[in-house]
C-alpha cells in the first residue's frame, strides 16, 4: 500500500504515519525527519539544509527529490510506504509521478484540523525550528504551496479526509478505517476484473 499523509504543520501526521506504517508493515518515510537526521549528524546535506529548515522554508526540490528517490529505492519500500511531508510542491508531485507512475498511489490521507489548537500544540513540542514566527510562516507556506496539490490528487479520486483532532488513538482508528475502505475497493476491483 502506497499512501501520502498530508496536513499542516503540527497536525500529528508524523505520529500517525508512524503508527499506521507499523500497522501496515510498510516504512514510514518522512523527508523532514531525514533532513533533521542529516542536520543532527552534521552531513554535508545537513549543513546545507539547516538554515533553510530553521527559517521554515522549503528545501529546493532537486535536493529533496534526490534524497527521496534514494530512500524509495531501498528494499523495504518495495511493498509500499507512507510518505509524510512529501510531496510539498508541484515539482515534487511530478517527480513522484515519474518514480511510481501517475496511478502509483493508493490514497492520500488529509488531516482536517483546527488551526488555533495546532499553534498551541506546536509551541509545546519544543522543536528548535518551532518559534511562533516560524510556525506561522510554515502555515502560510503550507497553504500557499502544499494545499493546492490536494486538487491534483482530488482529481485522481485519492483523497481520504480525516478528522485529525482529539485523542491520538481515535485518530489512528479513523485512518485505519478509511484505509480499510481502500483495501475493500481494491479487492472488489480485483475480484471483478
Ligand atoms: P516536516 O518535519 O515535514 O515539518 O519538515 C521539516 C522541514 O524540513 C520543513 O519545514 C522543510 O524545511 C524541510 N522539508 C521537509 N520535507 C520537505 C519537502 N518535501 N520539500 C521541501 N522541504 C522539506
Amino acid at each position: 500500500m502506497r499512501l501520502l499523509f498530508v496536513g499542516p504543520p503540527g497536525a500529528g501526521k508524523g505520529t500517525q504515519a508512524s503508527r499506521v506504517a507499523h500497522e501496515l508493515g510498510v516504512p514510514h518515510v518522512s523527508t523532514g525527519e531525514m533532513f533533521r537526521d542529516h542536520a543532527a549528524t552534521g552531513t554535508e546535506l545537513g549543513r546545507r539544509v539547516q538554515a533553510i529548515m530553521a527559517a521554515g522554508e522549503y528545501v529546493p526540490d532537486e535536493v529533496t527529490v534526490a534524497m527521496l528517490k534514494e530512500r524509495l529505492a531501498e528494499p523495504d519500500a518495495e511493498q509500499g510506504f507512507i510518505l509524510d511531508g512529501f510531496p510539498r510542491t508541484e515539482g515534487q508531485v511530478a517527480a513522484l509521478d515519474a518514480l511510481i507512475g501517475v496511478d502509483g498511489l493508493d490514497g492520500v490521507v488529509v488531516f482536517e484540523v483546527d488551526e488555533d489548537e495546532l499553534v498551541r500544540r506546536l509551541l509545546t513540542r519544543g522543536r528548535v525550528d518551532d518559534t511562533e514566527d516560524t510556525i506561522r510562516y510554515r502555515f502560510r507556506v503550507f497553504g500557499d504551496q502544499t494545499a493546492p496539490l490536494l486538487a491534483i490528487y482530488g482529481k485522481r479520486g485519492l483523497l481520504l479526509s480525516i478528522d485529525g483532532m482529539g485523542d491520538i488513538d481515535d485518530v489512528t482508528e479513523r485512518i485505519l478505517k478509511a484505509i480499510e475502505t481502500l483495501r475493500t475497493i481494491d479487492d472488489g476491483q480485483r475480484t471483478a476484473g
